[in-house]
């Protein structure tokens, strides 16, 4: 398997590189703690093109594969997790699942706003009973006819507060089960629709996180994504694609703070040398460089095997747990070579530390990874 990135996609790294650097960092610290999202950065990452890099030019987006999407997800995570997060839900979550399942109204209509970052979009499907496990969703949208009515409870949502387009699951027939399940756009505003308080969180503090509440919400019957019954196939669909782009924010999170760890290591001195020259020190960033290009070569077969039309359900869920595993060691050890100072603010460490996390999390737990590998492995 060739690994090598072509001109297009070296373009598209320096591009995702050269943001992180000049539009991220300076104000990346000061947004984790107070918990501020990057409105204006997200604008620019839009006018990047960054925002709908897989979708078809014709609806705003940038037509990339999506090996460039998992290289420009890991440049921009090594600086900043919470704009990638947002980068990730939009990219995959919502962009993707429109356009393979939407109709052509729904993609004129939302996905073209959804690619430029004019609007912003939610994936909302967990609840606070049906995390994990996704199939017991008591939000409920009954068919009236023309229109569902919708009522429930999301919680976690990503971009919750500042998306204008939520994509939201729910039960229609409960007798179904999970195929009496819809996926259905609701917009910001509709009557009966309530954002709740933001979340107050270890790690991507910066991203925005809230529960929303649907009381007695009309839904029209075109934004309903797919035939009736679609909609937990399509949440499984989606979600398949999005962990590849979790696994790319580990592998960033993991890369910037061994970048960060072997640049320190370099400069400061313990017992007359350069803490490099001790072995200890030396070992670690060994491991880290090693586990790290696994992990990288996971997420690229992963999105490989996705551009290329074959099954990435295992692929994607092996990148995702492995990736999370070695963004959340790396980190620990990136603190610990940075001694003191990895546990302040300033020297970046102990953010992706607390960024790292949620990798092993949201998109499915690693546990519920490793269900998805064992059942492939030994169907
Ligand atoms: C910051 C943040 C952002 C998020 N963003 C979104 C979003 O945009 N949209 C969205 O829909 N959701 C989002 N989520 C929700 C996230 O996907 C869920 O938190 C996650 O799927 C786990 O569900 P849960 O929290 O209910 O945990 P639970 O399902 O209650 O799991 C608790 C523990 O039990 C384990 N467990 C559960 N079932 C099994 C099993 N069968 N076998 C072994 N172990 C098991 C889990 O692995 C976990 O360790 C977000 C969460 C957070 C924290």
């Amino acid at each position: 398997m060739d690994f090598s990135l072509n001109e297009e996609q070296k373009l598209i790294q320096e591009a995702a590189r050269d943001f992180a650097q000049t539009e991220l960092l300076a104000e990346v610290i000061e947004r984790d703690d107070a918990q501020r999202f990057p409105t204006e950065e997200i604008k620019k990452l839009g006018e990047l093109g960054f925002l709908g890099m897989m979708v078809d030019p014709k609806y705003g987006g940038s037509g990339l594969d999506t090996l460039s999407y998992v290289i420009a997800m890991e440049e921009i995570s090594k600086i900043d997790a919470s704009t990638s997060v947002v980068m990730s839900v939009n990219n995959s979550l919502v962009c993707w699942g429109l356009e393979k399942f939407g109709s052509e109204a729904q993609k004129e209509k939302y996905l073209t706003k959804l690619t430029t970052g004019e609007h912003i979009g939610a994936f909302c499907l967990s609840e606070p009973e049906a995390g994990s496990d996704a199939t017991s969703q008591k939000t409920t949208a009954i068919d009236m006819g023309d229109h569902y009515i919708v009522n429930g409870t999301k919680n976690w949502i990503t971009n919750g507060g500042t998306a204008s387009t939520y994509i939201v699951i729910a039960q229609t027939d409960k007798d179904k089960k999970h195929r009496g399940i819809n996926a259905l756009i609701i917009e910001k505003g509709a009557p009966g629709f309530e954002i709740g308080p933001k979340e107050n969180k270890l790690g991507i503090r910066g991203s925005d996180t809230h529960s929303l509440i649907f009381n007695d919400v009309k839904v029209p019957k075109e934004n309903r994504i797919g035939e009736d019954g679609f909609g937990f196939k399509f949440a499984m669909k989606t979600l398949a694609g999005g962990r590849i782009g979790i696994a790319a924010q580990a592998l960033g999170i993991a890369a910037g703070a061994y970048e960060l760890a072997l640049k320190y290591s370099k400069e400061r001195k313990a017992f007359g040398t350069e803490i490099s020259n001790h072995q200890a020190i030396a070992f670690k960033l060994a491991d880290m460089h090693t586990e790290i290009q696994a992990a990288r070569l996971l997420v690229y077969q992963s999105a490989i095997d996705k551009d290329n039309g074959n099954d990435y359900d295992l692929s994607g869920a092996m990148a995702k747990l492995y990736a999370s595993k070695v963004a959340m060691e790396t980190t620990v050890e990136a603190v610990q070579i940075h001694g003191g100072n990895g546990f302040v603010k300033d020297y970046h460490v102990e953010r992706l530390m607390r960024d790292a996390k949620i990798t092993q999390i949201y998109e499915g737990t690693s546990e519920i990874q490793k269900i998805v590998i064992s059942r492939s492995i030994l169907k």
